[in-house]
């Protein structure tokens, strides 16, 4: 579904992303770990379009991502969402219309459409009842968990996360992951940059480990924690559980 080639990505004289090569397949769910710096934001960004890569090749469904047609990256980002660690919703627009506003002027969906499927992703994430707040009246949680409700509404085939759950207090963090937990079941491809280690364990079909732009060691969840092979994985492992 994603298929990415020895990809480069330079600022100034760092290569944040250094021939980095992924190939995910529908359905799968794909972790990104490693230490901060080590460029798995970067990734992220060069798979959804964000940042392009000086060298290398990104393909979405066999397509070709191309700088040079513009209409490839429009249409490959209307097959991503894509959550930040900030969650990004509009502060003056309450819940629900943070969730119809791209439906309504990107996808042309009419109002009551648009308002009847967030409608529908809101009862998912358990967030119905907050339907006419404003963000600030939502703690960290809920707010992630409609951010989540609001790519849904953009019906993405891939779904990219980027820490979501970071700027959490603790007992949020378990609630966003039984979101995302539930879209791996449903099926939904799923990249995730995460420092849930216990996420990325029981969730995860493979995980890959970037230091220094550089995949270090790529493996199924099940191996990589019961028995990582590289020495920077295990010190890494053996620093954050
Ligand atoms: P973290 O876990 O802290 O989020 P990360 O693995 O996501 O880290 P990236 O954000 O991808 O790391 O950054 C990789 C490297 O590229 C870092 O050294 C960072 O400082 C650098 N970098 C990222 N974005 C930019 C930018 N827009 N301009 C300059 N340097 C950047
Ligand atoms: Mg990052």
């Amino acid at each position: 579904m994603i298929k990415v080639e020895n990809i480069v990505k330079q600022f100034n004289d760092l290569k944040a992303v250094n021939d980095v090569s992924l190939d995910i397949k529908k359905g799968e769910i794909v972790c990104l770990i490693g230490p901060s710096g080590s460029g798995k934001s970067t990734v992220l960004r060069c798979i959804n379009g964000l940042e392009k890569p000086e060298s290398g090749h990104i393909y979405v469904n066999d397509q070709l991502l191309d700088e040079k047609d513009p209409e490839t990256y429009k249409k490959l980002r209307s097959l991503m969402g894509f959550v930040f660690q900030h969650f990004n919703l509009f502060p003056n627009m309450t819940v629900l219309e943070n969730l119809t506003l791209a439906p309504i002027q990107v996808m042309k969906k009419s109002k009551d459409e648009a308002e009847q499927i967030a409608c529908q992703y809101l009862e998912r994430v358990g967030l119905l009842d907050k339907k006419d707040e404003y963000p600030n009246k939502l703690s960290g949680g809920q707010k992630q968990r409609v951010a989540i409700a609001r790519s849904l509404c953009m019906n993405p085939q891939i779904m990219l996360f980027d820490e979501p759950t970071s700027a959490l207090d603790p007992e949020m963090v378990i609630e966003v992951l039984e979101v995302m937990q539930e879209l791996a079941n449903e099926g939904m491809t799923m990249v995730v940059v995460t420092h849930e280690m216990g996420f990325a364990r029981t969730v995860a079909d493979r995980v890959i480990f970037l230091e220094d732009g550089k995949i270090v060691e790529e493996n199924t969840a099940e191996e990589f924690f019961r028995n990582p092979k590289t020495q920077r994985a295990q010190d890494f492992l053996n620093k954050v559980m």
